[in-house]
C-alpha cells in the first residue's frame, strides 16, 4: 500500500495547509508597509494567544534563542538563578545559565517526574530567576507552572517559562499568575515549520534588563522591542514564516468562531482530548505511561514493553507507515516512544497512531500478546464520551 509521511514529533509538527500557502507566497520587503502590517498584527495577535497584555516579540531562531535570550537579558554574572530540571530541556536551562556564569541553585527531580514545590520554596531565598518548562517534552510530564508562580508572588524573582511545548496545550494565565517571560517556538502547536520563537516581556522584566550586564547582541530585547513598536524588528525578519504564523493564528481565531482566545482553549482542548486518547489507546494495549502522575497534553511518553528496544518501534512506526514518532532522548533512548499531538492533530489522527502502533508491537513485541483493534476501540471510546453532546469545532 502506498505510506503517506506523517509527524507524530512534539516538534517539529504537521504543517497547516494554510499557513504553507502563505509561506510560498511570502516574497515581500522587509522595510515595506506590507510587512509591518503582517508584523503589527501577527504580534497583536500573538498577544491575544499568549493571554497576555505584555510586549510580545518575534524572534528568527529556534526556541532554543528565545531561552537564551532570557538568561542574557535578566542576568548578571555571579546572579543566584533557581532552575528546576526534570529532562533534557530543564538540562538546557542549566547549561545556558552556566554558560552565563550564573550561581544556580539546581533542583532536579527524576526524568517522568515533577517538582516538590517546598523543597522551591526552601531554596528561592536571594534567587534573582526561576527557570523552568512547563512541559518537559523529553519525558510528556507537565510542571505545575501556577503552583510555582504562586511561590513566587511579591518576591524580586523573575518567573521564566519555556512553554515551547506548554502554549497551545496549557492554560495559562500570565499576567495574574506573574510570568515574566514565557516562551512558545514555531515549530510546535502554531503548526508552522522550525525557525521562530516568540515571547512575552514583563515590565518588571524590562525593568531588570537595565541593569543586567551580560553580554548581548543579537538577542538584546531591547532592540526588539524598539523595532517592534515601529512595525519591525531589529534585524532582518523570517518573513516567510511570519506569514506562515499570521495564517496559522488566522485559523486558530476561526476555531473559535472569529475570538482567537477563545480558538486558542479550542485548541487546547484538541490537544487534550488527543492526549486522553492517546494514553488510553496506549494503555489499553498494556503499555505503561512514562509520566503517568503528570502527564502533558502536548506529548506522550509511552514506555516500550520490558526486553523491547523502543528504537525498533521508532523503526517499525517509519519503515512499515512512514509515521515519525520521537525516541527517547539522551539516557531514556531505546526505553520509550513519545507520540505528540500538539497543533494539527485530529481524532482520526489518533485512531491512526494507535493503530499502527498495534500492528508495530504484533510486529516487534510478538510476546506481548495484544489483540488488533483493542487501542482504537479504547480511543473510539474517548471520543464518544467527549463528544456524545458538545458540538467539535
Ligand atoms: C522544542 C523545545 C525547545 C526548543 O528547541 P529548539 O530546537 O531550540 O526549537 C525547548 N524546550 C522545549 C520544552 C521544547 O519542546
Amino acid at each position: 500500500m502506498l505510506r503517506k509521511t506523517r509527524l507524530f514529533t512534539p516538534g517539529p509538527t504537521p504543517l497547516l495547509p494554510a499557513a504553507q500557502n502563505a509561506i510560498a507566497a511570502a516574497d515581500m520587503h522587509h522595510r515595506t508597509a506590507e510587512f509591518r502590517e503582517i508584523f503589527t498584527r501577527t504580534l497583536a495577535d500573538l498577544k491575544t494567544f499568549i493571554g497576555t497584555k505584555n510586549d510580545v516579540l518575534i524572534l528568527a531562531s529556534s526556541g532554543s534563542g528565545a531561552m537564551e535570550a532570557a538568561v542574557s537579558n535578566l542576568t548578571s554574572p555571579g546572579d543566584k538563578v533557581v532552575v528546576l530540571t526534570a529532562g533534557k530541556f530543564g538540562e538546557r536551562w542549566r547549561d545556558l545559565a552556566k554558560a552565563f556564569a550564573c550561581q544556580i541553585e539546581l533542583i532536579e527531580v527524576p526524568y517522568g517526574q515533577t517538582f516538590d514545590l517546598r523543597e522551591i520554596k526552601s531554596k528561592l531565598d536571594g534567587a534573582r530567576v526561576l527557570y523552568m518548562q512547563s512541559t518537559e517534552t523529553s519525558t510528556g510530564a507537565r510542571h505545575d507552572v501556577k503552583a510555582i508562580a504562586a511561590l513566587l508572588k511579591g518576591t524580586d524573582t523573575l518567573f521564566v517559562v519555556d512553554a515551547i511545548t506548554g502554549l497551545g496545550t496549557t492554560h495559562f494565565d500570565v499576567d495574574n499568575w506573574g510570568i515574566d517571560i514565557i516562551i512558545g517556538g514555531s515549530q510546535k502547536a502554531v503548526m508552522i515549520p522550525p525557525g521562530l520563537a516568540y515571547l512575552s516581556v514583563s515590565e518588571r522584566a524590562w525593568q531588570r534588563m537595565e541593569t543586567a550586564k551580560q553580554p548581548r547582541f543579537y538577542f538584546d530585547l531591547r532592540k526588539e522591542r524598539k523595532s517592534a513598536a515601529k512595525g519591525e524588528s531589529a534585524f532582518t525578519p523570517a518573513t516567510a514564516l511570519i506569514a506562515g504564523l499570521a495564517a496559522s493564528l488566522d485559523y486558530i481565531r476561526r476555531c473559535g468562531n472569529g475570538n482567537l482566545a477563545d480558538g486558542r482553549e479550542a485548541l487546547i482542548h484538541n490537544a487534550e482530548t488527543s492526549a486522553a486518547m492517546v494514553r488510553a489507546g496506549a494503555q489499553a494495549l498494556g503499555l505503561k505511561l512514562f509520566a503517568p502522575t503528570c502527564p502533558a497534553a502536548a506529548v506522550t511518553a509511552v514506555l516500550a514493553p520490558a526486553g523491547v528496544d523502543s528504537s525498533a518501534i521508532v523503526k517499525e512506526f517509519r519503515e512499515r507507515f512512514a509515521m515519525v514518532v520521537a525516541n527517547g532522548q539522551g539516557e531514556m533512548k531505546g526505553k520509550l516512544f513519545r507520540i505528540a499531538h500538539l497543533g494539527y492533530y485530529d481524532y482520526l489522527d489518533a485512531i491512526g497512531v494507535i493503530g499502527a502502533l498495534e500492528h508495530v508491537l504484533l510486529k516487534v513485541a510478538p510476546s506481548h500478546h495484544i489483540e488488533l483493534g483493542a487501542g482504537v476501540r479504547a480511543v473510539q471510546e474517548v471520543f464518544a464520551g467527549q463528544f456524545a453532546e458538545a458540538a467539535t469545532v
